[in-house]
């Protein structure tokens, strides 16, 4: 079962592993955005860092919605208010239960993207951070399907988004700025997709 402290590890070791990627990610940003990628993931989980460790929340769907709460008011850029969607979305569906199964964990991820993607509009193969996502939870579903326990469901979501990120680099771009490039946007990997993949991997670290 997934409850609030195995998410506030998650957190930890997600603001860590932004810090060490922030320089890539705002490589990936450079060609085909405005350079700020890691630099607004950073800003946004260092926040949500410090102002869960000193107010830390009790269920894991608090932890969620105040993760989200951090990054909608933090991150300036458009990723903040997608992911800040997606998390505050995915709390609020799991409610206020102290811990969560595997499947209603997926079930609350989903909601939160489809919030994000309510929001943004994206479709898969948009270029953008949906194209991870969306893979993802398909293979967190088939692993659970699959008989598989929380690990192995969130391990191979976690592959799915590595692989749906590396899968944006020869699409052309329809959503956020990098669609302001049309056919110059094609051959970069997309910066916000590669995000969710970091998120995703450090969750499986997290939770093996
Ligand atoms: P900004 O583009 O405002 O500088 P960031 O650089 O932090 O914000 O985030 C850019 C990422 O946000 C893109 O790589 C893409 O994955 C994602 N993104 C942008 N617009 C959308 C959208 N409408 N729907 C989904 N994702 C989007
Ligand atoms: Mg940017
Ligand atoms: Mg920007």
């Amino acid at each position: 079962d997934i409850d609030a402290a195995l998410l506030l590890r998650w957190l930890d070791a997600v603001t860590s592993v932004i810090e060490q990627e922030a320089d890539h990610l705002t490589q990936l940003d450079s060609p085909i955005g405005d350079a700020d990628h890691g630099a607004n993931m950073r800003r946004g989980f260092r926040a949500a860092r410090t102002a869960l460790e000193q107010e830390p929340p009790d269920t894991p769907g608090a932890v969620l919605v105040a993760i989200g709460r951090q990054l909608i008011s933090t991150v300036g850029g458009a990723s903040g208010p997608l992911y800040g969607t997606l998390l505050r979305r995915a709390g609020k569906a799991l409610g206020d239960a102290p811990a969560v199964t595997a499947a209603e964990l997926r079930d609350g991820l989903r909601a939160g993207v489809d919030g994000l993607v309510q929001l943004g509009g994206a479709k898969l193969e948009d270029k953008t951070m949906v194209d991870a996502l969306l893979p993802a939870l398909d293979a967190f579903t088939a692993a659970l399907d699959a008989g598989g326990g929380t690990e192995q469901a969130v391990t191979a979501a976690a592959s799915a988004a590595e692989e749906g990120a590396t899968a944006t680099t020869p699409l052309r771009a329809r959503k956020g700025r990098a669609s302001y490039l049309g056919d110059r946007s094609i051959g970069h990997q997309d910066p916000g997709a590669t995000s969710s993949a970091l998120l995703l991997t450090t969750l499986a670290d997290t939770v093996r």
